[in-house]
Protein backbone atom coordinates (compact mmCIF):
# COMPACT_ATOMS: atom_id res chain seq x y z
CA UNK A 1 0.00 0.00 0.00
CA UNK A 2 3.17 2.83 0.70
CA UNK A 3 6.34 0.59 -0.56
CA UNK A 4 7.35 -2.51 -0.83
CA UNK A 5 11.02 -2.97 -0.34
CA UNK A 6 11.40 -5.19 2.62
CA UNK A 7 11.54 -9.51 1.88
CA UNK A 8 8.50 -10.53 3.64
CA UNK A 9 9.12 -11.88 7.57
CA UNK A 10 5.31 -13.54 7.92
CA UNK A 11 5.41 -10.88 11.23
CA UNK A 12 2.67 -8.25 11.86
CA UNK A 13 2.36 -5.01 13.80
CA UNK A 14 -1.13 -4.10 15.22
CA UNK A 15 -1.72 -0.53 15.85
CA UNK A 16 -5.16 0.66 17.69
CA UNK A 17 -6.04 4.00 17.89
CA UNK A 18 -8.21 5.20 21.32
CA UNK A 19 -10.17 8.26 19.94
CA UNK A 20 -12.64 9.99 21.90
CA UNK A 21 -15.61 8.86 19.80
CA UNK A 22 -14.14 5.95 18.13
CA UNK A 23 -11.60 3.08 18.70
CA UNK A 24 -9.54 1.52 15.21
CA UNK A 25 -7.76 -1.17 15.10
CA UNK A 26 -5.45 -2.46 11.97
CA UNK A 27 -3.01 -5.41 11.43
CA UNK A 28 -0.15 -3.96 9.56
CA UNK A 29 2.16 -6.23 7.01
CA UNK A 30 6.03 -5.40 7.10
CA UNK A 31 5.49 -3.93 3.75
CA UNK A 32 2.66 -1.49 5.70
CA UNK A 33 -0.12 -2.71 3.57
CA UNK A 34 -3.19 -2.95 5.71
CA UNK A 35 -4.67 -6.28 5.88
CA UNK A 36 -7.95 -5.95 8.32
CA UNK A 37 -9.54 -2.86 9.77
CA UNK A 38 -11.93 -2.86 12.62
CA UNK A 39 -13.37 -0.06 14.21
CA UNK A 40 -15.73 0.41 17.47
CA UNK A 41 -17.72 3.17 19.11
CA UNK A 42 -15.34 4.21 22.39
CA UNK A 43 -17.20 3.34 25.51
CA UNK A 44 -15.43 6.71 26.59
CA UNK A 45 -17.34 7.11 30.42
CA UNK A 46 -15.98 3.91 31.47
CA UNK A 47 -12.25 2.65 32.17
CA UNK A 48 -12.70 -0.64 32.41
CA UNK A 49 -14.73 -1.19 29.12
CA UNK A 50 -12.34 0.84 27.24
CA UNK A 51 -10.01 -1.91 28.47
CA UNK A 52 -12.37 -4.59 26.95
CA UNK A 53 -12.38 -2.65 24.08
CA UNK A 54 -9.00 -2.76 23.15
CA UNK A 55 -8.12 -5.82 23.92
CA UNK A 56 -11.08 -7.57 22.33
CA UNK A 57 -10.17 -5.78 19.02
CA UNK A 58 -6.43 -6.96 19.31
CA UNK A 59 -7.83 -10.23 19.30
CA UNK A 60 -10.00 -9.78 16.36
CA UNK A 61 -7.89 -7.99 14.23
CA UNK A 62 -4.89 -10.77 14.89
CA UNK A 63 -6.45 -13.77 16.16
CA UNK A 64 -2.77 -15.79 15.52
CA UNK A 65 -0.64 -13.92 18.02
CA UNK A 66 1.94 -16.02 17.62
CA UNK A 67 2.66 -13.90 14.27
CA UNK A 68 2.50 -9.99 16.04
CA UNK A 69 5.59 -8.71 16.38
CA UNK A 70 4.44 -5.51 18.00
CA UNK A 71 1.63 -3.97 19.59
CA UNK A 72 1.00 -0.41 19.55
CA UNK A 73 -1.64 1.68 21.46
CA UNK A 74 -2.56 5.69 20.58
CA UNK A 75 -3.73 7.33 23.24
CA UNK A 76 -6.43 10.24 22.88
CA UNK A 77 -5.86 14.33 23.45
CA UNK A 78 -2.98 15.29 24.79
CA UNK A 79 -2.01 12.39 27.39
CA UNK A 80 0.98 11.12 27.51
CA UNK A 81 3.03 8.57 29.74
CA UNK A 82 4.15 9.88 33.31
CA UNK A 83 6.42 7.41 35.48
CA UNK A 84 4.28 7.68 38.73
CA UNK A 85 5.49 4.74 41.36
CA UNK A 86 5.79 1.17 39.68
CA UNK A 87 2.96 2.04 37.06
CA UNK A 88 3.10 4.30 33.95
CA UNK A 89 -0.46 6.43 34.40
CA UNK A 90 -2.11 8.56 31.64
CA UNK A 91 -2.43 12.55 32.65
CA UNK A 92 -3.43 15.35 30.47
CA UNK A 93 -5.96 13.23 28.77
CA UNK A 94 -9.21 14.88 27.43
CA UNK A 95 -11.37 11.46 28.29
CA UNK A 96 -11.58 12.07 31.39
CA UNK A 97 -12.54 8.10 32.40
CA UNK A 98 -8.65 7.76 31.80
CA UNK A 99 -7.21 10.78 34.07
CA UNK A 100 -4.17 9.09 36.68
CA UNK A 101 -5.60 5.03 35.55
CA UNK A 102 -2.30 2.66 34.55
CA UNK A 103 -3.99 1.80 30.78
CA UNK A 104 -0.66 0.64 29.81
CA UNK A 105 -0.19 -1.91 32.90
CA UNK A 106 -3.41 -2.36 32.49
CA UNK A 107 -3.36 -3.85 28.98
CA UNK A 108 -0.06 -5.49 29.35
CA UNK A 109 -1.82 -7.82 31.51
CA UNK A 110 -5.26 -8.32 30.28
CA UNK A 111 -2.84 -9.48 26.89
CA UNK A 112 0.04 -11.06 28.37
CA UNK A 113 2.37 -9.13 26.24
CA UNK A 114 4.35 -6.28 25.98
CA UNK A 115 3.33 -2.97 24.12
CA UNK A 116 3.53 0.19 23.43
CA UNK A 117 1.78 3.18 23.69
CA UNK A 118 2.08 6.70 22.41
CA UNK A 119 -0.17 9.83 22.63
CA UNK A 120 -1.93 10.80 19.36
CA UNK A 121 0.38 13.99 18.55
CA UNK A 122 3.41 11.70 18.58
CA UNK A 123 1.88 8.36 16.35
CA UNK A 124 0.62 11.26 13.94
CA UNK A 125 4.17 12.97 13.73
CA UNK A 126 5.61 9.39 13.32
CA UNK A 127 2.84 8.15 11.00
CA UNK A 128 3.33 11.19 8.45
CA UNK A 129 6.96 11.45 8.88
CA UNK A 130 8.06 7.49 7.92
CA UNK A 131 4.66 6.90 5.49
CA UNK A 132 2.75 10.35 4.87
CA UNK A 133 3.89 13.40 3.70
CA UNK A 134 7.15 14.02 5.64
CA UNK A 135 8.68 11.21 4.45
CA UNK A 136 12.49 11.86 3.10
CA UNK A 137 12.61 14.97 5.51
CA UNK A 138 15.47 14.15 8.79
CA UNK A 139 13.07 16.41 11.43
CA UNK A 140 9.47 16.77 11.41
CA UNK A 141 7.14 18.90 13.14
CA UNK A 142 3.62 16.86 12.49
CA UNK A 143 1.01 19.48 13.96
CA UNK A 144 -2.72 18.79 15.46
CA UNK A 145 -5.59 21.42 14.91
CA UNK A 146 -8.97 20.32 16.08
CA UNK A 147 -10.91 20.48 19.48
CA UNK A 148 -7.49 21.34 20.97
CA UNK A 149 -3.58 21.65 19.15
CA UNK A 150 -0.92 19.98 19.80
CA UNK A 151 2.77 18.32 18.45
CA UNK A 152 4.67 15.73 17.91
CA UNK A 153 8.29 15.51 16.91
CA UNK A 154 10.08 13.15 14.69
CA UNK A 155 13.82 13.07 14.22
CA UNK A 156 15.18 10.17 11.85
CA UNK A 157 12.13 8.63 12.24
CA UNK A 158 12.09 8.19 15.54
CA UNK A 159 9.68 10.43 18.28
CA UNK A 160 11.85 13.23 20.44
CA UNK A 161 9.86 12.60 23.79
CA UNK A 162 12.39 14.50 25.47
CA UNK A 163 13.33 14.32 29.68
CA UNK A 164 9.40 14.06 30.30
CA UNK A 165 7.28 13.44 27.46
CA UNK A 166 5.80 16.57 26.47
CA UNK A 167 8.00 17.31 23.36
CA UNK A 168 6.02 19.13 20.78
CA UNK A 169 3.22 20.45 22.93
CA UNK A 170 3.53 24.05 21.13
CA UNK A 171 -0.17 24.33 21.97
CA UNK A 172 0.52 25.86 25.81
CA UNK A 173 3.00 27.74 24.48
CA UNK A 174 2.15 31.40 25.90
CA UNK A 175 0.92 33.67 23.15
CA UNK A 176 -0.53 36.51 24.96
CA UNK A 177 0.67 36.97 28.54
CA UNK A 178 -2.97 38.77 29.96
CA UNK A 179 -4.86 36.75 27.60
CA UNK A 180 -7.46 33.79 27.57
CA UNK A 181 -7.81 31.52 30.07
CA UNK A 182 -6.46 27.80 29.73
CA UNK A 183 -7.54 24.23 31.41
CA UNK A 184 -3.75 23.75 32.20
CA UNK A 185 -3.78 26.63 34.38
CA UNK A 186 -2.16 29.79 32.83
CA UNK A 187 -2.84 32.52 30.14
CA UNK A 188 -3.05 32.96 26.83
CA UNK A 189 -1.92 29.52 25.29
CA UNK A 190 -1.93 28.88 21.88
CA UNK A 191 -4.67 26.63 21.87
CA UNK A 192 -7.01 29.16 23.23
CA UNK A 193 -6.32 30.91 20.16
CA UNK A 194 -6.31 28.64 17.31
CA UNK A 195 -8.41 25.44 18.44
CA UNK A 196 -11.85 24.74 16.88
CA UNK A 197 -13.65 25.76 19.95
CA UNK A 198 -11.46 28.74 20.21
CA UNK A 199 -12.02 30.25 16.59
CA UNK A 200 -15.69 29.27 17.56
CA UNK A 201 -15.36 30.84 20.76
CA UNK A 202 -13.94 33.76 18.86
CA UNK A 203 -16.54 33.88 16.18
CA UNK A 204 -19.52 34.01 18.62
CA UNK A 205 -17.73 37.15 20.51
CA UNK A 206 -17.39 39.07 17.07
CA UNK A 207 -20.74 38.64 15.61
CA UNK A 208 -23.07 37.18 18.38
CA UNK A 209 -23.48 33.93 16.17
CA UNK A 210 -22.77 30.41 17.58
CA UNK A 211 -21.33 28.57 14.39
CA UNK A 212 -19.61 25.47 13.48
CA UNK A 213 -16.28 25.87 12.07
CA UNK A 214 -17.79 24.61 9.33
CA UNK A 215 -20.54 26.73 9.68
CA UNK A 216 -18.25 29.63 9.61
CA UNK A 217 -16.65 29.09 6.77
CA UNK A 218 -18.60 27.29 4.13
CA UNK A 219 -19.67 29.53 1.13
CA UNK A 220 -18.00 32.40 2.86
CA UNK A 221 -14.55 32.65 0.38
CA UNK A 222 -15.67 35.77 -0.70
CA UNK A 223 -15.90 37.14 2.60
CA UNK A 224 -12.30 36.24 3.72
CA UNK A 225 -10.78 37.03 0.66
CA UNK A 226 -10.19 40.29 -1.10
CA UNK A 227 -8.51 40.36 -4.58
CA UNK A 228 -5.70 41.40 -4.01
CA UNK A 229 -4.94 39.34 -1.53
CA UNK A 230 -1.64 38.04 -2.29
CA UNK A 231 -1.30 33.75 -1.88
CA UNK A 232 2.19 32.35 -0.94
CA UNK A 233 4.52 30.16 -2.62
CA UNK A 234 3.21 27.15 -3.00
CA UNK A 235 1.51 28.05 -6.06
CA UNK A 236 -2.31 28.26 -4.96
CA UNK A 237 -4.61 30.88 -5.69
CA UNK A 238 -6.86 31.63 -3.18
CA UNK A 239 -9.91 31.23 -6.27
CA UNK A 240 -9.18 27.46 -5.32
CA UNK A 241 -9.05 27.81 -1.61
CA UNK A 242 -11.42 25.29 -0.20
CA UNK A 243 -12.74 27.14 2.93
CA UNK A 244 -15.60 24.55 3.98
CA UNK A 245 -14.85 22.12 6.52
CA UNK A 246 -12.90 18.80 6.82
CA UNK A 247 -15.60 16.49 4.96
CA UNK A 248 -15.66 18.86 2.28
CA UNK A 249 -19.25 18.74 2.88
CA UNK A 250 -21.28 21.62 0.63
CA UNK A 251 -24.83 20.85 1.43
CA UNK A 252 -25.40 24.70 0.59
CA UNK A 253 -26.20 25.61 3.91
CA UNK A 254 -23.57 28.60 3.65
CA UNK A 255 -24.46 30.40 6.93
CA UNK A 256 -26.70 28.64 9.48
CA UNK A 257 -25.35 30.04 12.36
CA UNK A 258 -27.32 30.47 15.80
CA UNK A 259 -28.45 33.09 18.33
CA UNK A 260 -26.43 33.45 21.05
CA UNK A 261 -29.31 32.37 23.29
CA UNK A 262 -29.73 28.95 21.62
CA UNK A 263 -26.87 26.38 23.92
CA UNK A 264 -27.72 23.23 22.10
CA UNK A 265 -25.03 23.26 19.79
CA UNK A 266 -22.29 20.47 20.02
CA UNK A 267 -18.55 21.63 20.23
CA UNK A 268 -16.61 21.34 16.86
CA UNK A 269 -14.56 18.31 17.21
CA UNK A 270 -11.67 16.87 15.52
CA UNK A 271 -13.66 15.55 12.55
CA UNK A 272 -15.83 18.88 11.82
CA UNK A 273 -18.53 17.44 9.79
CA UNK A 274 -22.44 17.48 9.79
CA UNK A 275 -22.66 16.24 13.25
CA UNK A 276 -21.39 19.49 14.83
CA UNK A 277 -24.81 21.33 13.57
CA UNK A 278 -27.75 20.90 15.82
CA UNK A 279 -29.64 18.36 14.55
CA UNK A 280 -33.13 20.23 16.10
CA UNK A 281 -32.36 22.55 13.56
CA UNK A 282 -33.05 25.48 15.47
CA UNK A 283 -30.86 28.08 13.24
CA UNK A 284 -31.48 31.85 13.15
CA UNK A 285 -32.51 33.60 10.61
CA UNK A 286 -29.74 36.23 11.08
CA UNK A 287 -27.32 37.31 8.09
CA UNK A 288 -23.66 36.02 8.89
CA UNK A 289 -21.00 38.10 10.03
CA UNK A 290 -20.39 41.13 8.54
CA UNK A 291 -17.24 41.26 6.20
CA UNK A 292 -15.42 43.61 8.72
CA UNK A 293 -16.02 40.68 11.28
CA UNK A 294 -15.51 38.22 9.46
CA UNK A 295 -11.91 39.70 8.31
CA UNK A 296 -10.63 40.58 11.63
CA UNK A 297 -11.67 36.96 12.86
CA UNK A 298 -9.62 35.26 10.03
CA UNK A 299 -6.72 37.97 10.45
CA UNK A 300 -6.33 37.17 14.41
CA UNK A 301 -6.24 33.32 13.37
CA UNK A 302 -3.39 33.25 11.11
CA UNK A 303 -2.05 36.00 13.45
CA UNK A 304 -1.94 33.98 15.93
CA UNK A 305 -1.09 30.87 14.27
CA UNK A 306 1.96 32.21 12.22
CA UNK A 307 3.70 33.31 15.87
CA UNK A 308 3.19 30.03 17.05
CA UNK A 309 4.64 28.02 14.66
CA UNK A 310 7.21 30.13 13.87
CA UNK A 311 8.23 29.95 17.48
CA UNK A 312 8.32 26.37 16.77
CA UNK A 313 10.33 26.98 13.94
CA UNK A 314 12.76 29.05 15.58
CA UNK A 315 13.93 26.98 18.14
CA UNK A 316 13.69 23.62 16.38
CA UNK A 317 14.35 24.52 12.73
CA UNK A 318 12.42 20.97 11.36
CA UNK A 319 13.03 20.24 7.95
CA UNK A 320 8.74 19.74 7.42
CA UNK A 321 5.91 20.73 9.32
CA UNK A 322 2.84 18.51 8.65
CA UNK A 323 -0.74 20.12 9.35
CA UNK A 324 -3.01 17.55 10.93
CA UNK A 325 -6.41 17.62 12.94
CA UNK A 326 -9.46 18.62 11.99
CA UNK A 327 -8.64 21.66 10.86
CA UNK A 328 -6.42 20.89 8.73
CA UNK A 329 -8.41 20.53 5.46
CA UNK A 330 -9.12 24.42 5.67
CA UNK A 331 -7.66 25.75 2.15
CA UNK A 332 -6.78 29.14 3.63
CA UNK A 333 -4.41 27.91 6.00
CA UNK A 334 -2.12 26.14 2.71
CA UNK A 335 -1.87 29.94 1.57
CA UNK A 336 -3.06 32.97 3.65
CA UNK A 337 -1.84 31.08 7.08
CA UNK A 338 1.43 29.48 5.66
CA UNK A 339 2.35 33.18 4.76
CA UNK A 340 1.53 34.54 8.07
CA UNK A 341 3.63 31.87 9.23
CA UNK A 342 6.91 32.58 7.12
CA UNK A 343 6.43 36.58 7.68
CA UNK A 344 7.14 35.58 11.67
CA UNK A 345 10.50 33.37 11.19
CA UNK A 346 13.56 34.41 12.47
CA UNK A 347 15.59 33.82 9.72
CA UNK A 348 14.68 34.10 6.07
CA UNK A 349 16.73 31.28 5.66
CA UNK A 350 14.43 29.28 7.30
CA UNK A 351 11.19 30.63 5.92
CA UNK A 352 10.75 28.62 3.33
CA UNK A 353 10.23 25.86 5.41
CA UNK A 354 7.87 23.12 3.14
CA UNK A 355 4.52 23.15 4.89
CA UNK A 356 1.98 20.52 3.95
CA UNK A 357 -0.77 18.76 4.11
CA UNK A 358 -1.12 15.45 5.86
CA UNK A 359 -1.21 12.65 3.55
CA UNK A 360 -2.24 9.75 5.88
CA UNK A 361 -5.98 11.64 7.14
CA UNK A 362 -7.95 10.12 10.24
CA UNK A 363 -4.80 6.75 9.52
CA UNK A 364 -2.08 8.69 10.48
CA UNK A 365 -2.90 7.49 14.59
CA UNK A 366 -3.74 3.97 13.84
CA UNK A 367 -0.42 3.26 11.61
CA UNK A 368 1.78 5.41 13.81
CA UNK A 369 0.80 3.12 16.58
CA UNK A 370 1.94 0.67 14.35
CA UNK A 371 5.10 1.87 13.65
CA UNK A 372 6.21 2.59 17.57
ZN1 LIG B 1 -2.63 25.85 28.25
Amino acid sequence: MYNTAKPPTGKYAVGVDLGGTKTEAILLDENYNILKRIRTKTPSHDYNKIVSTITSLIAEVAPNPSKVEKIGVCTPGTAYIHADGDKEVIRNSNTQSLQNMPLHHDLQRRLNTKIVMENDANCFALAEAVLGAGAGFQTVFGVIMGTGVGGGIVIDGRIHRGRTGISGEWGHHTLHIEGNHCYCGRRGCVETYISGPALEHRWEELTGQRCSMQEILSGRESLFYENNDEVSDDGRSSKSSDCRGSDNDNDGRSSDCRGRSNDGRGRSNDNINKSSIDPAGQYSIEPPGTPDNARIWRDEWFENLGYGLANVVDILDPDAIVLGGGLSNIGMLYDLGIKSVREKIFSDMASDIPILRNRLGDSAGVIGACLL
